[in-house]
């Protein structure tokens, strides 16, 4: 053997999320069913979900249904649970500082701990589709690092600036219960639960009991 070989390469490499982004959303929505949208109350919002394990066709499925519903909705990014499923998976289609457009899945989605140059805080203003018609301002760092993996298995990591950034933290979030609301001034989510109150949603949602 004349090369040094390596088994396990260790794979620090950003994954491709911006090719063949009108065609991979398209495939995956069209196959998709839209399902309506939970909003907060809901309990499945506000736990923890299940890490997914099985890499299969049901999955495959699922992350269907999820572009479909992320497009009827018009988000930029939609948890499993945002659609009443208890699993770690998130999807997104979502611009990032430079105008290009990201589109991707992630399961069992980790936010990677940044160096202190790197939190740059950033308080744009944030909206969820499980709290419709609310926006507040919230600050958060304007670069993120997500390592999971892909619906099939295979390990991935994906990095985000500006909004896109904000994005994948949101969704992750999503994906460990809590609501970027939950990270509100008690004042501050008062008011954006009361522009929930009084808007109408533009999308289906499932109405709490
Ligand atoms: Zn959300």
């Amino acid at each position: 053997m004349a090369q040094h070989e390596t088994d396990q390469p260790v794979n620090d490499e950003f994954t491709v999320d911006t090719e063949d982004c009108e065609e991979r959303e398209l495939a995956h929505r069209e196959r998709g069913t839209s399902r309506p949208i939970t909003v907060v109350g809901n309990p499945v919002l506000h736990r923890e979900c299940k890490d997914v394990t099985s890499f299969d066709d049901e999955l495959g499925r699922l992350v269907d249904d999820m572009f479909a519903s992320q497009r009827t909705a018009e988000g930029v990014g939609l948890a499993a649970n945002q659609i009443g499923v208890d699993l770690k998976v998130f999807v997104y289609d979502c611009m990032d500082d430079e105008g290009v457009r990201h589109v991707g899945t992630v399961c069992n989605p980790v936010l990677e701990e940044l160096p202190a140059e790197y939190r740059l805080l950033d308080d744009s203003n944030e909206g969820c589709l499980s709290v419709p018609t609310a926006y507040a301002s919230l600050a958060r760092p304007d670069y993120a690092v997500v390592r999971g993996q892909d619906i099939e298995g295979n390990p991935i990591r994906v990095e985000g600036t500006g909004y896109f950034a904000r994005c994948l933290q949101h969704e992750t979030d999503h994906l460990y219960g809590r609501l970027y609301i939950d990270r509100l001034s008690k004042r501050d989510r008062k008011d954006a639960l009361k522009q929930m109150a009084e808007g109408t949603p533009r999308y289906p949602v499932v109405a709490n009991d």
